[in-house]
């Protein structure tokens, strides 16, 4: 799952970005309102993290011009102000919950569990396709028919994320691109088929008969094998 956090306060910032790490969401960083904005707008998230006192534009702008622009990706905002009238403004400017600083961490984490969960069309323990699951807990998949498991990086368990929600279907290389990697300037093209072949050999090594099936300069899709 990729999470954008526009918050900017660079100690709790980095803070949030190493739980949510932990737990295998991939976090954007960014620090003003107007950068929620601009990245928000690529409708890449899952979910976004959004602070109200932000420099340049506050959150319940950002939030508010987001809906504007038809952007449905659930938000939960922070802020340090719990008074009841900045919750009624958060939660009618469009926000789909409201977390008061200071919070738990694990409040946040539940947070953005139960927002995601709301759009998703499966229940998210139901990740499977043919022989193989994937358990969302401890990143692993899992192959039914021979009972061997792996653990999958961040960006595997990402790729296999997608292929579940998505089985028999050429998922285009830009669309596979831009959900696992991003804004991150530095990946290209052929990481993507690096990771690809990751996948493969893990598919392989519990057993499974699943296949990724490359569609040349198409993109990929998640099959039985014939
Ligand atoms: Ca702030």
């Amino acid at each position: 799952m990729r999470v954008l956090l526009v918050e900017d306060e660079k100690g709790i910032s980095s803070a949030i970005c190493q739980v949510l790490k932990k737990e295998n969401f991939t976090v954007d960083a960014v620090y003003t309102g107007t950068d929620g904005l601009d990245y928000a707008l690529a409708e890449i998230y899952d979910a976004i993290v959004l602070d109200v006192m932000l420099p340049e534009m506050d959150g319940f702008q950002v939030l508010k011009k987001l809906r504007e622009q038809g952007v449905r990706t659930p938000v939960c905002m922070l802020t340090a102000r719990s008074g009841l009238e900045d919750r009624v403004r958060g939660l009618e400017s469009g926000a789909d919950y409201y977390l008061p600083k200071p919070f738990q961490m694990a409040e946040l984490i539940a947070c953005l569990r139960a927002i995601t969960r709301r759009k998703e069309d499966k229940p998210v323990m139901e990740l499977a396709f043919g022989d193989i699951q994937l358990n969302q807990q401890e990143a692993k998949l899992i192959c039914v028919t021979t009972g061997q498991s792996v653990k999958l990086g961040t960006k595997e368990f990402q790729l296999m994320e997608i292929f579940l929600r998505n089985p028999r279907q050429i998922l285009p290389k830009e669309t596979l691109f831009d959900r696992v990697w991003g804004y991150e300037s530095d990946a290209e093209y052929s990481t993507l088929e690096v990771y690809m072949s990751f996948v493969r050999k893990k598919l392989s090594f519990v057993g499974s008969k699943m296949k990724i099936r490359a569609s040349r300069g198409i993109g990929y899709s998640l099959e039985e094998e014939a």
